[in-house]
């Protein structure tokens, strides 16, 4: 089973030529429109001397012409690198030898972030079209291969240097193929995306939408108000949100005045979505709640139907179809039934490798003992006896004090529960006396009073001994990262300062 997503595209040109593929805030492009565009940017890149295998980059905001780029190049067989528009620019220059990029498409929004960038570029805000091929110029057909490569995606760094993840066209189809079981497409779907492009969180559903003929309206910078807005506006039926914007959705304090009764499914993946958010999610905005726990690598994919499962919440489901998970101890063991370790993962849809890295592509799997390959999340779960998998911490994130582990997320549960707390993170910070202590960082709900001593004090009442916090700060914000993750590794650092 597998489908070339660029002609679907123009299968759908042919059967609904004048339903909307694109929408962004200057402009729309029909399936009719969307079609002769990746002619003519395939054509163009097939001029320019790009084989199938060769590599493009885009850096800037989610419009409809990054996202005609980016399907126009794989009708050519040309692999796409989207590179995040908020990295450093020592750090661009890298992603792009990496990736080996020939040409960069660009626009203004990476201007400060493509400052050392040497490759050649097209911009995508002007520009696109003096460089493009005559309409009309038809490509040379390339048809490609499962295990080609279609994307690097480079990971979001949350952990270390971000790292190229390459994706094989039969793994992008493997996502499709998933969409069909939410309904993305058809003339009636209408997906809200607002997380970027070079984020395989927005690409699993992009993919689906474009690739079932449904309508995807992007907007690329998100705020929760014009969130709601673009939702009601155009009937929106799917969207996919990471967990915090979730959070400042259901604080809008106009939220439940919008019509968003058009929506069929709502999903979420990245970061750790709190169990009584999801509930108010569930409650108050209609239509099913998918969470993905996954990572681009692939492999380890659980899903929750939240609106199935409603006792559940506190979980990210069971293993997808055809989704072997097990848990493995730190000597690279299974686990016995029932017991914590991290999450390893076999599935028809895993990455090739890293880029250009064997070394680290070998760090990252695991074989049974019968040799099947298994991808290594770097994350501890356990599996309930019902199946389905709670998640810990990232293994980089847990604290180990005195000799005991203390998963940062069972405090960070309980400071929640407070009426104070907004949002809390806990990280480890290095102790003369255990090795390492948790401490707290705490966004105050608005108006709240509470003093950070008594705070402290009543957490410190509902955990066990060896769990509790050393400390605990007020911050206004947790450090995040574009698509919504904590930077851990912030909070370390301006502990350290302090
Ligand atoms: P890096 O590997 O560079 O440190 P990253 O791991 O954050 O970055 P991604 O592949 O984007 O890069 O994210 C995968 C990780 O995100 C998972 O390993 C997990 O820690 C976290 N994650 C994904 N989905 C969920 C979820 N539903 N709940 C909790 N955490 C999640
Ligand atoms: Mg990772």
């Amino acid at each position: 089973d597998f489908g070339v997503i660029a002609d679907l595209v123009r299968h759908h040109a042919e059967q609904t030529p004048d339903h909307l593929a694109l929408v962004d805030p200057d402009r729309t492009l029909t399936y009719a429109q969307l079609d002769t565009l990746m002619d003519r940017i395939a054509a163009s890149l097939q001029r320019d001397g790009f084989e199938a295998g060769d590599a493009i980059a885009i850096c800037g905001l989610m419009t409809a012409p990054y996202a005609a780029v980016f399907l126009g190049a794989l009708r050519a067989g040309v692999v796409v690198a989207p590179l995040a528009p908020g990295s450093t620019p020592p750090s661009i220059v890298k992603m792009l030898a990496d990736a080996d990029a020939k040409l960069l498409f660009w626009d203004a929004s990476a201007t400060d972030t493509l400052a050392l960038a040497k490759t050649p570029r097209v911009g995508l805000d002007g520009g696109l079209e003096a460089w493009l091929v005559p309409e009309g110029t038809k490509p040379a057909r390339v048809v490609p291969e499962p295990s080609w490569p279609f994307n690097i995606i480079y990971s979001s760094g949350t952990t270390g240097e971000p790292k190229g993840i390459v994706q094989p066209h039969g793994m992008r189809w493997g996502h499709v193929r998933r969409g069909a079981t939410y309904q993305y497409g058809g003339p009636e779907g209408v997906t809200l995306l607002s997380t970027p492009l070079y984020s395989n969180t927005t690409l699993v559903v992009f993919f689906p939408t474009i690739t079932w003929g449904g309508t995807a309206v992007l907007m690329p910078k998100f705020d929760a108000g014009g969130y709601l807005k673009l939702a009601e506006k155009h009937r929106v039926t799917h969207t996919m949100l990471v967990p915090v914007q979730y959070q400042r959705l259901m604080a809008h304090p106009d939220f439940d005045r919008y019509d968003l009764s058009s929506f069929k499914y709502k999903f979420s993946t990245s970061a750790p979505f709190g169990a009584a958010l999801k509930a108010d999610v569930l409650k108050r905005w209609p239509g099913g709640l998918v969470e993905f726990y996954g990572m681009t690598e692939g492999g380890g994919t659980c899903i929750l139907e939240a609106h199935l499962h409603p006792t559940k919440l506190h979980t990210v489901g069971k293993p997808a179809d055809n989704h072997d998970i097990r848990l493995i101890d730190d000597n690279g063991v299974e686990v016995a039934r029932g017991e914590a370790g991290e999450v390893v993962g076999h599935s028809p849809i895993m990455m090739t490798g890293y880029h250009g890295q064997p070394e680290k592509t070998r760090d990252a799997e695991w074989y049974d003992p019968a040799g099947k390959r298994f991808i290594r999340t770097g994350d501890v779960g356990r599996f309930d006896e019902d199946g389905f998998l709670t998640l810990f911490d990232r293994k980089k994130d847990m604290v180990i004090s005195g000799g005991f582990n203390i998963y940062p997320s069972d405090l960070e549960a309980v400071l929640r529960k407070h009426e104070a707390v907004f949002d809390a993170a806990v990280v480890g910070v290095p102790s003369e006396q255990w090795g390492e202590t948790p401490v707290a960082f705490v966004v105050r709900q608005p108006g709240a009073t509470v003093d950070a001593e008594t705070l402290l004090q009543w957490t410190n009442d509902q955990v066990g001994k060896t769990q509790r916090l050393a400390g605990l700060q007020w911050i206004d914000e947790l450090p995040r990262s574009a698509i919504g993750k904590v930077l851990k590794r912030e909070l370390r650092d301006q502990y350290a300062k302090k």
